[in-house]
Parts: structure tokens; C-alpha cells; sequence
């Protein structure tokens, strides 16, 4: 797993031509069954793929934190919600709540997430390969590429399912 991390941004940069031409189309013309699609891509790879092993998302990338994230994980520490805020957030370019720093400061060195049961809907949702409408999000899935190998895996199945 280690190697397929370290080997993806220049992976991912070698493909980016080619999906940025499929996403294109796809965005132009999505397949009727494209959600079903998707769900199955998804639900495939991650029976072959051990996040466990990886945890690449949480070392290199953080999530945003949503006002009802906020709530919800200060609630589970106990803090105050400006406490959580001066603790462990700060806004970025566009306005939004990120970490203060990566990897995230909720990563054990088991690759386990220590707030879990009440981690960032951004994280729950991450690489976001089963939503709905997924031709939507491509530029988001073309940066995805480069950090998590299951988003890769996905994409080049989906390449290699859709007809051009
Ligand atoms: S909150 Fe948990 S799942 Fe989200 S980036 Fe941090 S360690 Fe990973
Ligand atoms: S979602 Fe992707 S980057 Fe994150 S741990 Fe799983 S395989 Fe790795």
C-alpha cells in the first residue's frame, strides 16, 4: 500500500489529461445508470481496500468542519465551541473551519481516528465516490486522485466501464 501512496501524485499527474478529456464528457453526457454505477465501483473497491493501511486523507489533506462538526465534536470533548475552535481550527482562504495543521491531530499512529463516532461528515463522506450525481464534483474527484488510491482504482474502473 505504502508504495501505491507514494507512487500516486505522479500517477495521478500522468492520468490527469486523460480524466480531465473523460470527465469532460461525462459532465456533458452522464450515463442514465451513473449513480448506480458509481455505487457499485465504490462498494467494490472498498471491500478491496483497507483504509486502515492507508489513512492517507487524514496525513495529508484535512476536512472542513461544518458549524453542526463543530457542535457536535466540542460537545464529545466537553469544550466550548470557541474553546474546540482556538484549540485545534482556523479559517482558510475561502471562509471555512480546516485544522491547524496535518496529518490531523485526531490520527492515532495506528491510523486509527480517535474521534470516530462523531468525526466530520467531510470525512465520512471522503473520497465521495458513492454520492449521487457524481459528474458534479470532478475537479474535486481529479485532486482525489493524487491522495487517495481508492479514488484512483475507481476512476480508472470507471474509464474503463463507461463507454467513451
Ligand atoms: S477527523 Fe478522523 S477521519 Fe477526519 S481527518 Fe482526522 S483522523 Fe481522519
Ligand atoms: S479514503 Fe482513500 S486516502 Fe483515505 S484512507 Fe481510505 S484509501 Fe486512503
Amino acid at each position: 500500500m505504502q508504495d501505491q501512496i507514494n507512487n500516486l501524485p505522479k500517477w495521478a499527474k500522468d492520468k490527469h489529461k486523460e480524466n480531465k478529456t473523460f470527465f469532460t464528457k461525462l459532465k456533458k453526457k452522464p450515463p442514465k445508470q451513473l449513480d448506480y454505477i458509481m455505487q457499485e465501483l465504490h462498494e467494490e473497491e472498498f471491500e478491496r481496500t483497507d483504509c486502515l493501511a492507508c489513512a492517507n486523507c487524514c496525513k495529508t489533506t484535512g476536512p472542513l468542519f461544518t458549524p453542526k462538526d463543530i457542535q457536535r465534536i466540542a460537545k464529545f470533548f466537553r469544550m466550548k465551541e470557541q474553546q474546540f475552535i482556538e484549540t485545534y481550527l482556523r479559517l482558510d482562504e475561502e471562509n471555512d473551519y480546516v485544522l491547524q495543521s496535518v496529518p490531523c491531530t485526531f490520527l492515532g499512529a495506528d491510523n486509527y481516528c480517535s474521534i470516530y463516532d462523531v468525526r466530520p461528515k467531510a470525512c465520512s463522506e471522503f473520497p465521495h465516490t458513492d454520492r449521487k450525481k457524481f459528474q458534479q464534483i470532478s475537479n474535486l474527484t481529479l485532486k482525489n486522485v493524487a491522495i487517495c488510491p481508492a479514488a484512483y482504482n475507481i476512476v480508472e474502473a470507471m474509464k474503463k466501464r463507461i463507454p467513451k
